[in-house]
């Protein structure tokens, strides 16, 4: 490569775009549908029911324990995806990068983004790359959409969750939002602590696989679970009540959130999942999430009630009963 840094050239459309293209997009995620260099990318799909999801990745920094925002970016769509029961197949890749943007640095993202892809099993079909002048963007932005199938009989929907279900999260809370926050704060000194983004749609698959009990999937990102709870609570018009020492998290997690005055329920996860279950396959669905390697922190937290619908209630470690209501307000810009 003859630039180690991106020109505004790199955005022209020009020759630099299709070197830029052909030199770093195309062999990063190479496959036969994007070497067709359409306009669009043609699919051949068998199914009827398509899902279809987009999110835009504007974290800062780009780079964390864990991962950085190229494998954020193809997790954080697939994900959203598989909530919905869908198997993911194609994903579209917008990059929005400023000018003098450094050229190994946007290569170990789209290296990241080709080994999520890889692991998830989908396919970057189609992008698109735009070049902004110095300082009218900061470094990288993506956008990732990306279209999945849902199988036959498959009804999952934040709409779903019944009375009498049970709640079962995936793992410990908040190590995204609280790795990206320490690396922001410089606050690297005690951290263990890593980023959680990975793909979840194998896990759900297993899980369907296991119950057709399924009735809610939400990946609890921005606004933590205490806001996706609440969703779910709103979107199903049903209460919804967890328990607090029922709820996974890491102890060093707990306690940065604690020095910082953080409510761990409201920050961002990256590679967990909420799942609303009949109560008799509850346990069945717990052992499949146990068994995977982003499950084996599974615990039941709570279970759906039949008071107060569309409100979140918990038990707290104390003893006592407190609203956990939707996060106001913007806790952490730039977390995702
Ligand atoms: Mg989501």
């Amino acid at each position: 490569m003859k630039n180690d840094k991106i020109l505004l050239d790199h955005g022209s459309g020009g020759k630099a775009t299709h070197s830029l293209v052909s030199d770093l997009f195309l062999p990063a995620f190479e496959n036969p549908i994007l070497a067709e260099l359409n306009d669009s990318a043609i699919l051949d799909t068998e199914t009827k029911r398509l899902a279809l999801s987009t999110d835009t990745y504007v974290v800062d920094p780009l780079f964390f324990p864990g991962g950085n925002i190229g494998d954020l970016a193809i997790n954080g769509t697939v994900n959203d995806l598989a909530m919905c029961g869908a198997t993911p197949l194609y994903l579209s890749v917008g990059m929005i990068i400023e000018e003098g943007f450094s050229m190994a640095e946007l290569q170990r993202i789209l290296e990241a983004m080709k080994a999520a892809a890889d692991k998830a099993h989908v396919l970057v079909v189609t992008g698109d790359t735009k070049v902004v002048p110095r300082g009218t963007a900061d470094k990288v932005f993506i956008n990732t959409s990306g279209i999945g199938f849902i199988p036959e009989g498959i009804d999952i929907s934040g709409h779903n969750a019944h009375r009498g279900d049970k709640v079962i999260l995936s793992g410990t809370i908040a190590d995204h939002g609280i790795t990206v926050l320490t690396q922001r704060e410089g606050m690297t000194f005690q951290s263990q602590i890593q980023s959680d983004t990975a793909p979840l749609n194998h896990m759900v698959r297993e899980m369907m696989g296991k119950s057709g009990q399924i009735h809610a999937l939400r990946d609890p990102t921005r606004g933590g679970v205490g806001t996706s709870l609440n969703e779910i609570a709103t979107q199903s018009g049903v209460g919804i009540k967890i328990y607090e020492d029922a709820i996974p998290i890491q102890e060093q997690v707990s306690g940065i959130c604690e020095l910082l005055g953080f409510d761990p329920l409201y920050i961002a996860n990256e590679g967990k999942l909420l799942a609303f279950v009949g109560t008799d396959a509850a346990d069945k669905i717990l052992e499949t999430m146990r068994a995977n390697e982003y499950g084996m922190d599974a615990a039941i937290i709570g279970e759906v009630v039949s008071d107060s619908p569309g409100k979140v209630f918990m038990r707290t470690r104390i003893g006592g009963t407190r609203i956990v209501d939707m996060l106001t307000g913007e806790q952490l810009p730039r977390i995702c």
